[in-house]
């Protein structure tokens, strides 16, 4: 069933009754998407890809600060130096660890344009997101595609995961019942809370289990919420009941439905940055985008990005449409900065 290099490679797992060799061969053909690659991400990451799935796609947006290394574990110094982004680095780093799995880093922000094509075809999508709003959206492609996902938070020194089922409420739109908008604007963040390292290895483990459980075909899914604090040593789990009226269980998907034509998104990892995508702009032409700009001070262009000074903001634009633009918390300033230099000068 397995080949005899692999039977080695993987020998003390399937020496484990819930996987054996039977789980280990289903492992193999599985794949798997990761939604966000930070401290969550990496964990889940490089546990998967050395526990033997056949593919891993790993989805990011951003790159790699100093501030990073502590705890996002896929990332080095000299991954900061060559100014890479953390889709490419994983993908790097996670070759070295295991040749035979097939893995894809893609430099993208997951939103309601795309989040259908990334998910297709795989088996488990796992979170490693810092935002409640494109969880709801991964929430939708789940139960749409019949995708299980495996939810997963950390901040200070505790954090939260749940699994959910496609067709088996609760969902997770029945765990935050409520406005779609809104959520994010008084809870505490990675900037103004902190995080324990240790804290989100731990939720990334979990997360990491629960993928690996539903590929074998375990019965011990953890459908509830499994709370972790590992200063406070605690580890409790609280059942979630399925909602009569959660509108994702019943077909109606509103956060992968979208609608917004502009959005802005302060960054977790980043300091005083604020990222813009305007969803007319698809696609962007760095070399176009280059030759157009005026008045501005160049930083550095390679396949990834281009990166420049205007105004006195270093902004950096995606050939996927986005741009960051640092040194500012201001949405409508980033905003205005996104049209003049990136919109109004393609479209
Ligand atoms: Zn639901």
């Amino acid at each position: 069933m397995i080949d005899r290099g692999l039977r080695d490679r993987y020998s003390r797992q399937t020496m484990f009754p819930g996987i054996g060799d039977e789980g280990q061969a289903k492992l193999l053909k599985s794949s798997m998407v990761i939604i966000g690659c930070g401290a969550l991400g990496s964990n889940i990451a490089t546990l998967l890809v050395r526990a033997g799935v056949g593919k891993i796609r790993i989805i990011d947006r951003d790159f790699i600060e100093y501030h990073n290394l502590q705890r996002q574990v896929l990332f080095s110094e000299d991954d900061i130096r060559a100014q890479l982004p953390k889709a490419i680095a994983a993908e790097r780093y996670l070759r070295k660890v295991n040749s035979s799995v097939e893995i894809q880093g893609i430099v993208a922000d997951a939103n309601y344009t795309n989040i259908e094509k990334f998910c297709e075809s795989t088996d488990v999508i796992l979170d490693g997101l810092d935002n409640l709003e494109t969880r709801f959206l991964i929430n939708d492609v789940s139960l749409k595609l019949k995708i299980p996902w495996v939810y997963g938070g950390a901040i200070a020194s505790g954090g939260m995961t749940m699994t959910i089922i496609p067709g088996e409420p609760p969902c997770f739109r029945c765990a935050y019942p409520g406005s779609l908008n809104g959520w994010d604007t008084n809870a505490p963040t990675c900037e103004t809370a902190g995080i324990v390292g240790t804290a989100a290895a731990v939720i990334g483990a979990l997360q990491a289990t629960e993928a690996i459980k539903i590929i074998v075909g375990a019965h011990e899914i953890n459908r509830g919420l499994t709370i972790v604090d590992v200063w406070e040593g605690i580890h409790d789990h609280i059942e979630i009941k399925p909602r009569g009226d959660c509108p994702a269980c019943r077909g109606n998907y509103e956060s992968l439905e979208g609608g917004f034509a502009v959005r802005t998104t302060s960054f977790c990892g980043q300091s005083r940055a604020v990222q813009v995508i305007d969803t007319k702009v698809r696609e962007i032409p760095l070399d176009k985008l280059k030759a157009r700009l005026k008045n501005v001070s160049y930083v550095s262009q390679d396949e990834y990005m281009l990166r420049f000074i205007a105004d006195d903001h270093e902004i950096t634009v995606f050939p996927d449409g986005r741009a960051i633009v640092k040194n500012t918390v201001d949405e409508s300033l980033a905003k205005q900065l996104y049209a003049k230099y990136v919109a109004d000068l393609l479209y």
